[in-house]
């Protein structure tokens, strides 16, 4: 029984969540995979509520079939994966967040507790990848896998949201009708990172 462990803010998740969770299910055979919708991601901005965020995923990520959506009360990886105590799990990740992997709460401990699958695009700076893998103790943990690019990002949808342009494209169908149902995103401060959009990452918000 493999387990995988997918973290963010999912405010709101998008097709490139989707599409990284997708490839690591292939990728690592993972017959469960655990959704943590972070409840308060400490520095990075969220515009709507964790239960409201926790629906939205459970939509987006319910086709998949082996996904587990839930709220997780940590807002540092370390800390989830050593309440979930689970046996060998992968915990994915985007590329774009494990450049900041050394400025994550106890790396090394992350790495003692979950291997790391680390979904890389064309055009991600592989000298920036050797430069974390050098950090580390264990890069023998570290797998890399690859994904189609999807240029698209919660702030990003939350901007377009916001000015009324339509989202469709970046969202599964029932997290944009959701959105579209409850009135989320209309006139909200946006803000925060980029996705995998290739900014810089040490900009970037999110602890973890
Ligand atoms: P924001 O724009 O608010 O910073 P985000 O789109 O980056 O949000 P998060 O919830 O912060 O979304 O990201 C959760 C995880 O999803 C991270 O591991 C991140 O690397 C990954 N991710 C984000 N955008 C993409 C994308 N377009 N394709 C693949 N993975 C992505």
């Amino acid at each position: 029984m493999s387990v995988g462990v997918f973290g963010g803010a999912f405010d709101p998740p998008h097709l490139g969540h989707v599409a990284l969770v997708r490839a690591g299910v292939e990728r690592f055979g993972l017959d469960r995979l655990l959704v943590r919708v972070v409840a308060d991601p400490g520095h990075k901005r969220v515009a709507t509520r964790p239960d409201v965020r926790l629906h939205l995923a459970e939509l987006a990520f319910a086709p998949l079939g082996v996904a587990e959506t839930a709220l997780d009360p940590f807002p540092r990886t370390v800390d989830s994966l050593e309440a979930l105590d689970l046996p060998d799990p992968v915990f994915l990740v985007g590329a774009d967040e494990f450049v900041s992997l050394p400025t994550w709460k106890q790396p090394a401990r992350v790495l003692e507790l979950a291997r790391l699958g680390v979904a890389t695009r064309p055009g991600i700076d592989g000298k920036q990848l050797d430069a974390v893998l050098e950090t580390l103790e264990r890069p023998d943990r570290v797998h890399f896998f690859p994904i189609d690019p999807l240029p698209v990002s919660s702030s990003e949808i939350r901007a377009r949201a916001a000015r009324g342009a339509p989202i469709d494209a970046f969202v599964p169908a029932p997290v944009a009708e959701e959105i579209a149902r409850l009135g989320l995103y209309r006139g909200v401060e946006t803000g925060g990172g980029g996705g995998m959009l290739g900014e810089d990452p040490t900009e970037r918000t999110t602890p973890t």
